[in-house]
């Protein structure tokens, strides 16, 4: 789960991490009661969604007055902020974060995630901050600096230190530096995050050093112990396919592509989208139905899948184990006839009742094209979907 970036601020702060002040706002006049409660000279609108790449996107300005901060938010607020982290119809801009202009000398890296490698949390930091942390690793990897955290010791300070020292941190503010780096650590333990990311972490004229950006994924199966970043949940932020699939416990992705596919079993499921891709076709979705899925539950993922425009056949591939073939045949018919199925659909089963499963499809009076194994199936559904 993600959360905004004011948000990711006010829980850092409660770590000791030093963020510019600043005022989450949802309108142009709160904006602009924000810029004045804070006082000038210089201020940042910077809108909130969650991705980055805003300021290269046009979602992050500098105002050098009130009237500035007016004309910006007004701007700002409701675009269609398009960043190479959203999708290319970019992501609507609903709330805004005035900030505090800061003076910037410097702008550095810190990134923290789970390195399933080392088993560690591991820090990474560069000298290298700002908007293109991405051409650094690709092209320079040398210059990010990286420590795997032992879990049962947390960040030492000299491990801070050292960081600190490797991105160009004078002396005298690596006391600062250490406060933020081990708050951060500290910070993503507790909140079982996933990802963090300070980008630019800033020195300023005045030797201080800030986070001036604060990016933060949590681990989604841990969220059942912190209800207080569930409820810093953004819906407006979240595919509505994906939210309506949570509701009936589904496992559901929306991809690019216009081959829906319905499955049981996440190892199934990743299978059957390479065997589509194998045979040149492309994924709508990901889903995964689980082991015990119902009539219902069939129902409403294939509403789910239908809902995509881009939708131009579906692919039914159900290993009948728990889960049996019949129950699938009934959630199928029920859910074609009620959604008006209008795509062609190639159904495989295999495993308990699959006869039984076979049987009531082929009665159902739908137009559905069987298929016995993985490769014939994706190569019909792939026919289907370019004839269409
Ligand atoms: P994103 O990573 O989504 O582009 P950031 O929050 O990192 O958004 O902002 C982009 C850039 O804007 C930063 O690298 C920094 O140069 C500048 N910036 C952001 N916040 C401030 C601020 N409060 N004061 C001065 N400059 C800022
Ligand atoms: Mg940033």
């Amino acid at each position: 789960m993600k959360i905004h970036e004011y948000q990711g601020k006010e829980l850092l702060k409660r770590y000791g991490v030093a963020v510019p002040r600043g005022i989450p706002c949802f309108s142009v006049d709160e904006a602009v009661s924000a810029a004045k409660t804070l006082g000038g000279p210089v201020w940042v609108v910077k809108a909130q969604i969650h991705a980055g790449g805003r300021g290269k996107g046009g979602g992050v300005k500098l105002a050098r007055s009130v009237d500035e901060v007016r004309q910006r938010a007004s701007e700002i607020l409701g675009m269609q902020l398009i960043t190479h982290q959203t999708s290319p119809q970019g992501q609507k801009v609903r709330r805004l974060l005035i900030e505090e202009g800061a003076d910037i000398k410097k702008e550095l890296y810190i990134g923290l995630v789970v390195d399933r490698v080392t088993q560690r949390i591991t820090m990474m930091a560069s000298s290298e901050g700002g908007m293109d942390i991405e051409e650094v690793a690709e092209h320079t990897p040398e210059k990010i600096h990286k420590v795997a955290v032992d879990p049962a010791v947390g960040l030492a300070d000299a491990e801070a230190d050292s960081l600190s020292r490797q991105i160009g941190i004078p002396e005298a503010s690596l006391p600062q530096a250490r406060t933020i780096l081990k708050g951060l650590y500290q910070a993503f333990w507790d909140t079982d995050a996933s990802l963090a990311e300070i980008n630019p972490l800033i020195l300023t004229g005045d030797g201080r050093v800030v986070a001036l950006d604060a990016k933060l994924n949590f681990d989604s199966n841990a969220l059942f112990r912190h209800p207080e970043i569930v409820a810093l949940r953004d819906l407006d932020e979240e595919d509505p396919a994906e939210i309506e699939a949570s509701k009936f416990d589904l496992a559901y992705i929306q991809l690019d592509g216009n081959i829906g596919c319905l499955v049981n079993g996440a190892g199934l499921a990743m299978a059957t989208m390479d065997t589509i891709k194998l045979f040149g076709g492309e994924p709508a979705n990901f889903l995964d139905v689980g082991g015990g899925a119902t009539t219902e539950k069939v129902t409403e993922a294939f509403k789910i899948m239908l809902r995509n425009p881009e939708l131009k056949a579906i692919l039914v591939n159900i290993f009948g184990g728990i889960m049996k073939c019949d129950t699938i045949a009934e959630g199928v018919i029920a859910a074609s006839k009620a959604v008006g199925l209008k795509v062609p659909l190639v159904v495989r089963m295999k495993g308990t009742n699959e006869d039984l499963g076979k049987k009531m499809l082929a009665e159902s009076g739908l137009p559905i094209i069987s298929a016995d194994t993985m490769a014939e199936a994706a190569q019909k559904v792939v026919a289907a979907a370019s004839a269409a």
